[in-house]
């Protein structure tokens, strides 16, 4: 049995334990909303319609490197970049594979914690899988992340800056065979968004902001998994936010969710189910049941059917996961036929089922595997 992680006295207490390292970052403009940034510019002495200038660059232009900023005069750009846009991300690994379509990044933050973001490419759009916390303090067994315990929570600037990056690497059209223009966001990187809640919700409103105070993503392109934590499901809900909402269940039982996913050892999974539905009724989304498939663990034909009776009728997709071993685990993914019939038992219920594609097997794409062999190596 997999221990319980600490469950936070507050949404943004961290979760897991005492963070190890819990210095946060330099202010950056993404921190801030637009008005947030034209009282900082007018407090450094600079006229407001400067954090106009400097936001357009960085969200509407993609531009990171004050060099290129040349409208600004180059004495006040120097100073301006050093209060508003400190480098948050420094690149230790960047990967690609499926000709270039997947691309993974690895990296250091300015107190060597080390996180992960995958930009995903295909025909009609490209999605970016952002993290939201260095490291996890959830404990799932069969995840790279949860097994190194949680570094610290992410500021709003370094989750809004994976995406921005990505959203350049996008608009450089190095992504052969897809729009050159980011277009959804997946918070299914390392960490569990809703632990770190504030600090999420800012940046999904960032993302979503049109230019020049944010990146001009539509909210229904925007998806937040979670493993469960049934008050910030619930306090999302009343954000008027139209984003899909994740649920990684894994099992449709107490007894095995219990290991799987240990939070659940504080919500069951009827709260959390009534806590989803809650949020599909007040957003209109349909919830997305995520559910990796774990040879002999959790792909019994019976566990199929009573995923199927607790789903049948709710504005609910499930998105079966063919499981990343990571190194070294005693988990493995389920056999082929194993998955097509738990996918026939869920469809024949009328639960709309499909199987997540594997991109980025070969580049060690579950999340926390990449920062897991740089650390090892
Ligand atoms: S599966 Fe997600 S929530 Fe669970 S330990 Fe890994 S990163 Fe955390």
């Amino acid at each position: 049995m997999t221990s319980l992680p600490v469950i936070p006295t507050s949404p943004d207490a961290p979760i897991g334990g005492a963070a190890r390292r819990a210095a946060m970052p330099p202010r950056h403009l993404a921190d801030l909303d637009l008005a947030g940034r034209q009282a900082l510019v007018a407090e450094l002495g600079e006229p407001a319609f400067r954090a106009k200038q400097l936001s357009n660059h960085y969200f509407g232009r993609l531009v990171r490197d004050p060099e290129q900023m040349t409208d600004l005069p180059a004495a006040t750009r120097a100073r301006l970049a050093e209060q508003l846009l400190p480098r948050l991300l420094n690149p230790v690994r960047e990967m690609a594979c499926d000709d270039g379509a997947t691309r993974k990044a690895l990296w250091r933050l300015h107190d060597g914690s080390l996180v992960e973001s995958v930009l995903m490419g295909y025909p009609d759009r490209i999605t970016v899988c952002i993290s939201s916390q260095a490291g996890c303090g959830m404990a799932c067994p069969f995840c790279a992340t949860g097994q190194a315990g949680l570094t610290r929570n992410l500021s709003t600037a370094e989750i809004v800056d994976q995406a921005v990056y990505l959203a350049g690497v996008a608009a450089s059209g190095a992504v052969a065979g897809a729009p050159p223009r980011l277009s959804h966001v997946v918070f299914m990187g390392m960490g569990e968004p809703l632990a770190n809640y504030a600090r999420v919700v800012a940046a999904i409103r960032r993302l979503c902001a049109p230019a020049p105070e944010g990146l001009g993503l539509s909210q229904r392109h925007i998806t937040v998994s979670t493993v469960g934590l049934v008050p910030a499901i619930r306090r999302l809900a009343d954000e008027d936010l139209s984003v899909t909402l994740a649920l990684s269940l894994h099992a449709p039982d107490d007894d095995l969710r219990d290991e799987l996913v240990p939070v659940n050892q504080r919500w069951k999974v009827a709260e959390v189910l009534d806590a989803a539905w809650d949020y599909a009724g007040r957003t209109g989304r349909r919830v997305s049941i995520e559910y990796a498939m774990i040879r002999d663990v959790n792909d019994q034909p019976w566990r199929a059917d009573l995923l199927g009776r607790l789903l049948a009728g709710r504005l609910a997709h499930v998105n079966l996961i063919p499981l990343n071993p990571t190194p070294g685990s005693r988990w493995d993914a389920s056999p082929k036929p194993v998955e097509r019939e738990f996918v026939r038992r869920l469809r024949e219920a009328g639960v709309s089922t499909t199987v997540r594609d594997t991109r980025g097997r070969e580049i060690d794409g579950a999340c926390g595997q990449l920062a897991a062999a740089e650390v090892a190596s």
